[in-house]
């Protein structure tokens, strides 16, 4: 890829103290974890240990007062090494930024410090087995009770849903906010309350990555663990979800430019009568296609985490980058397999080539699938005339 200028030496330095964390305690478990799809809790405590977590939280609550760049590096550093099963990010840009910007004084030091030094997991669950796109189409509810909110719901397809200690959760509640429409709460649960069962679910891809079905029955949650404001769940929720988006995009363009460098090397080392497989024209232009296109998005992505650090991020841009980034992925990972032929689906190679194949299926699903991307994206294009 082309020369970014978007680091100085404290991020170099950075980079080179997570590789040699996860090369030393993560890339030799990863496989294990995945066969046993269980990552043990103590290595979030590691990572905390390991200033891998919430580096652009203040000092205060244990981070490091840095900012996204800092997130940046460790994602592309874990994504280069296919390591779904820790996924840094859903604590450190995703659960604990929503706490920073919405808690209350009392909730951010209850809170933050166990997120920041990985005493405390967290998780965010929105998704519902009827309805993972549509958010409007939650049925979780949190009727208000004196001084509690009793929530009843299912979720489903929770990241960290089976370890996490600290479950944001989405759901509708008595509070109306236009008209006579529910509106929605956030509420931080802690997982050890009474109505709480978790399942962990069995997944063809990203299967270090723990995810589980959640079930709140009559779960009693204090009103001082509701999140922002009553009944403007939502509202909070969507800017959220501008982050959510540039996170994965950035996670998904780590792993394109490992995927196609890889293929690319591949291509290089197979002898043909012609030479080898770079002295193809066909493939050369195939290949030619996909560098142009993830160059592209390297530096639409850049350009993207530049606003961030200014908190000017336009949710469009968010939805483009993410749509780009995995469609892109999923592109190089289609034609990594094919490319290498039958090694494609064979040994060891093969293997790891239909594991990123899979993988990359997944990153044009979660946090918002492409089709909710592009029809986020078009649903603005008559502003434009
Ligand atoms: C590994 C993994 C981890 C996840 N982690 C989390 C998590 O931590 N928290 C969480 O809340 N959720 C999580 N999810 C859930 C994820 O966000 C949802 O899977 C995703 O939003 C899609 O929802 P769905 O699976 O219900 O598919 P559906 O919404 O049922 O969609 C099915 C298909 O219809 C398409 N579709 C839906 N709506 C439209 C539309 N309006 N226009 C055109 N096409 C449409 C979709 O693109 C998709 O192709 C995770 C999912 C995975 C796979």
């Amino acid at each position: 890829m082309f020369p970014r200028d978007l680091f100085d030496d404290s991020h170099s330095l950075l980079r080179r103290q997570v590789a040699g964390f996860l090369d030393e305690e993560i890339v030799g478990l990863h496989r294990n974890w995945s066969q046993a799809r269980y990552v043990p809790r103590d290595i979030w405590r590691k990572a905390g240990e390991a200033g891998l977590l919430c580096r652009s939280l203040p000092a205060e609550y244990g981070g490091h007062g840095r900012d996204f760049r800092d997130s940046v590096v460790i994602i592309e550093e874990l994504a280069a090494r296919r390591l779904p099963g820790l996924p840094t990010y859903l604590q450190s840009d995703i659960v604990a930024p929503l706490v920073q910007r919405l808690g209350t004084a009392a909730q951010k030091q209850r809170f933050l410090p166990g997120l920041c030094d990985g005493n405390l997991l967290g998780a965010m669950a929105l998704t519902e087995p009827h309805s993972g796109s549509d958010l409007h189409a939650f049925r979780s509810f949190a009727r208000r009770d004196g001084d509690d909110f009793v929530l009843n719901g299912v979720k489903t397809h929770i990241s960290n849903g089976n370890s996490a200690d600290l479950i944001i959760v989405a759901a509708r509640c008595d509070k109306a906010i236009l008209g006579d429409q529910p509106g929605f709460v956030l509420l931080l649960v802690k997982a050890g309350r009474d109505g709480i069962s978790r399942k962990a679910i069995a997944k063809a891809g990203m299967q270090a990555l723990d995810t589980a079905t959640i079930t709140f029955e009559d779960c009693r949650v204090p009103a001082c663990n509701l999140l922002g404001q009553e009944g403007l769940g939502f509202m909070h929720l969507m800017q959220s979800l501008v982050a959510e988006r540039l996170v994965l995009a950035v996670f998904a363009q780590a792993s394109a430019e490992t995927l196609l460098r890889e293929t690319i090397a591949a291509c290089h080392a197979r002898q043909t009568s012609a030479g080898t497989l770079l002295d193809y024209q066909h493939i050369r232009f195939r290949l030619a296609d996909l560098y142009s296109d993830c160059s592209a998005n390297r530096a639409f992505v850049d350009q993207c985490i530049t606003a961030q650090l200014r908190n000017r991020t336009d949710p469009k841009a968010a939805c483009i980058a993410k749509l780009r980034c995995t469609e892109n992925l999923k592109d190089i990972a289609t034609q990594a397999l094919q490319l290498r032929g039958a090694a494609g689906i064979s040994e060891a190679e093969g293997e790891r080539c239909v594991a990123d194949l899979v993988d990359a299926s997944v990153q044009t699903i979660w946090g918002g699938s492409s089709e909710v991307m592009r029809d986020l994206i078009g649903r603005g294009l008559v502003n434009l005339l």
